[in-house]
């Protein structure tokens, strides 16, 4: 059976559901879900991301920790953890690039909060030789310092939507009608969640809200302020989102969120301010560009000095690679970086407080 036909048998006998469990179902399903499925990244894949494209979003994402972590005094034993790896390469590239940095390898006890098994066996062989342990979530990260990177995971948790009707919200909900499934509204209701949006939006204005990244943010946060850390949040979206920004996306190409779900990515933007205030009382570093973010870290520096060990295909893919990440008509001013840190501590390199 597929999940379209399972999740309408559930809707038949239950009622409507919640975009936020329609995406949970589509993504990560034990049996149907788009990342437990399958290896969705890469060329070959539905999309690419940055640390699949070249060696120095890795490279300069590790470098970036490790300076902050010198920074805040080098404590002997901290967790370095990445959120959502998907196949490991980013913090691969993070730890071969970081070997230099006496005593940071050895303090570093490395965690990976990875929600698909099939994802957890192609990190480990992507990681192959470093002592790894992976957790379900970010709660179950250790109380410890916490230096971490996300890079492409906010934006595949799960959203709820609702559309604003008068001082009141009604959320958009998945149904089915005709054997098909089909995106209704459900009866008005208060929102107290949304009662800082009542200014900026008006009758029929949709808004997002991500309940369980403002709970991975609050542990997070808090791991942060109590012994020290940061977080680098990288992903596409804004200070604050408004209208329908959920989107599927199956081989490169855009698709319908309820066509044959399990088989597409589906994602939203991230809404940072809502993130940065779940980061209190840990301070937050101002929205940044990645295109600029890179640039101070040195990206080009770094490219430069790559280039001159290709050539032919390799260095036409490596400049445009650079470009891609970089240029503010492509990933450069899309995606944004938001850094989280102690209040007492100096911000993270290539962010500013
Ligand atoms: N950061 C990677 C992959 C991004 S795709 C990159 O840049 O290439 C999203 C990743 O988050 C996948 O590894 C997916 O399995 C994982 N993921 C999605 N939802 C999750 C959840 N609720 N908990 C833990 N991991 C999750």
């Amino acid at each position: 059976m597929s999940l379209a036909a399972l999740l309408q048998t559930r809707i038949a006998a239950s009622g409507p559901m919640t975009i936020a469990d329609y995406m949970a179902e589509a993504l990560l399903n034990p049996d149907h879900g788009y990342y437990t499925t399958r290896t969705p990244f890469g060329a070959e894949g539905d999309f690419i991301t940055a640390p699949e494209m070249t060696q120095m979003f890795g490279e300069l994402i590790g470098l970036c920790l490790a300076q902050s972590w010198m920074d805040q005094g080098a404590p002997a034993a901290f967790t370095l953890a990445e959120l959502g790896p998907g196949r490991g390469t980013l913090m691969a590239d993070a730890l071969r690039a970081t070997k230099q940095v006496p005593g940071f390898g050895a303090a570093a006890r490395i965690m990976l909060v990875e929600a698909s098994p099939q994802l957890r066996q192609v990190q480990a062989r992507m990681l192959d030789g470093y002592d790894v342990t992976w957790v379900d979530s970010a709660a179950d990260l250790p109380d410890a310092p916490l230096w971490c990177i996300a890079n492409e995971f906010f934006d595949a948790l799960p959203i709820r939507q609702f559309v604003r009707d008068g001082a009141h919200w009604r959320e958009r909900c998945v149904g089915q009608q005709d054997g098909k499934l089909v995106i209704g509204l459900a009866p008005q209701g208060p929102q107290s969640a949304l009662d800082h949006r009542r200014d900026d939006t008006q009758d029929g204005d949709l808004v997002e809200t991500r309940p369980a990244a403002t709970c991975i943010m609050v542990e997070l946060a808090r791991r942060i302020d109590a012994h020290g850390g940061v977080a680098l949040i990288v992903d596409y979206g804004d200070w604050r989102s408004l209208g329908d920004t959920l989107q599927a996306v199956r081989d490169h190409e855009s698709t319908g969120i309820l066509h044959a779900p399990g088989t597409a990515d589906l994602t939203a933007h991230v809404d940072f301010e809502a993130l940065a205030r779940a980061a209190a009382p840990a301070a937050y570093t101002r929205l940044t560009p990645q295109g600029v973010f890179l640039e101070r870290l040195g990206i080009t520096h770094r490219a430069q000095a790559l280039a001159e060990t290709l050539y032919g295909n390799a260095l036409n893919t490596h400049i445009a690679a650079h470009r891609r990440l970089t240029h503010p008509d492509e990933m450069g001013n899309l995606f944004k970086v938001l850094g989280v840190y102690p209040a007492t501590a100096a911000p993270p390199p290539g962010l500013s407080a």
